[in-house]
């Protein structure tokens, strides 16, 4: 069977050395050695100022909201994981959908502006699988409106704008670590913010909102990572370029074998990949189910990811309509990529879509 992904085990004997290393400092969670150690090298090896690890993305995403104390509504793209949503309305933010780029797949900055309002607070967009948003664009109209912008960098690990970190963008960026990402730490995500002072509040609110043993100034929850968590980033961590280099090779093969038959992602010009996923787009819907059957029978399960658009949420009013997500999303499917994908096995996939189409 081989699944859209694979989560990347390290070696175990490494992964073993550290926790030994744990039990013999009878430190597990609360800002221990392991998360201090790895807060420091994702910092050094992303090329960001502070790194504030969390249990997971979407706490990392109402960690955010909560460190900007955001009100009212959020201007956002209904092409993503269902996270990008469900966080803001579970901190009583309105998700307001701006209508994506065909051809991008993330959030047009042309259709922000005329949803703008007094009570507009945020932007939140996603870099979809990995690709950067028009970063430049966004921020011009988010110093123009007074809102604060916060990226659901869930895909976007590793990903250069020009000659910087992609992360280093908008007022607070979020990670996922959850093991089906490109690095992951089994659960968990991290806030990538530029400000000392909104880093430190951050700290704060993933601790209950304690500032010190006599003062719990803030509103606070828990959504610390634990020791063994930052242990598992260690090792994913050192073998991160080699797990890149590997799904380039993929990568590159499905784009040369399957030109011309399905519609890759427009890359941002100035930015670099991390090759996360590998999305396709096909004609119609139909196409896709012919295809996605094929291959099911075949024991090779690719995702419909993101289906179904998330201005189709039932929780979500006032109802809202993006039509051109809601067409992307019935036709778009990321293919099987991960390390240890064979060449064969990725030969079988390509000649299946082929044999389909
Ligand atoms: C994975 C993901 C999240 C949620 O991250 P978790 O660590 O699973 O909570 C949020 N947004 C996007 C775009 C994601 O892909």
């Amino acid at each position: 069977m081989i699944h859209v992904t694979k989560t990347y085990l390290p070696n175990k004997e490494k992964y073993i050395q550290y926790v030994d290393e744990i039990y013999k400092s009878g430190w597990i969670t609360n800002n221990g050695p392991m998360l201090k150690k790895l807060e420091e090298r994702l910092a050094k090896y992303l090329g960001v100022k502070n790194v504030v690890l969390v249990s997971n993305g979407t706490t990392a995403l109402e960690i955010a909201y909560r460190t900007l104390d955001l009100e009212g509504f959020a201007i956002t793209t209904p092409f993503s994981f269902v996270a990008t949503t469900s966080s803001l309305v579970t901190n009583g933010l309105l998700p307001i959908f701006a209508d994506i780029d065909e051809k991008t797949l993330n959030l047009d900055p042309k259709n922000i502006e005329k949803l703008i309002t007094p009570n507009t607070s945020a932007i939140v967009p996603v870099h979809v699988f990995g690709n950067t948003c028009e970063v430049e664009a966004i921020e011009e109209i988010a110093n123009k409106h007074n809102l604060k912008v916060i990226y659901d960098a869930a895909h976007a690990f590793d990903v250069k704008y020009k000659d910087t970190s992609v992360l280093n963008y908008g007022d607070i960026s979020t990670l996922s670590f959850h093991a089906t990402k490109l690095f992951h730490t089994i659960e968990g995500g991290a806030l990538i913010i530029n400000d000392d002072k909104l880093a430190q509040k951050a700290r704060y609110l993933i601790n209950f909102g304690i500032e010190n043993a006599e003062s719990i100034p803030h509103l606070g929850t828990n959504a610390k990572m634990n020791e063994f968590e930052a242990a598992m980033g260690l090792c994913v961590l050192d073998d991160i370029e080699e797990i890149k280099n590997k799904r380039k090779t993929i990568s590159d093969s499905y784009k040369k074998e399957l030109k011309g038959l399905v519609t890759f992602q427009e890359q941002n010009e100035n930015a670099s990949e991390n090759y996360s996923y590998v999305p396709v787009v096909f004609k119609n819907e139909k196409e896709l189910l012919k295809v996605q059957k094929s291959l099911n029978e075949k024991q090779i399960f690719p995702r419909r990811y993101f289906y179904p658009s998330l201005d189709t949420l039932d929780y979500i009013e006032p109802k809202q309509e993006c039509k051109i997500s809601r067409d992307i999303s019935k036709r778009i499917l990321c293919l099987p990529t991960f390390a240890e994908l064979t060449q064969d096995e990725q030969n079988i996939i390509i000649s299946t879509i082929k044999k389909a189409l």
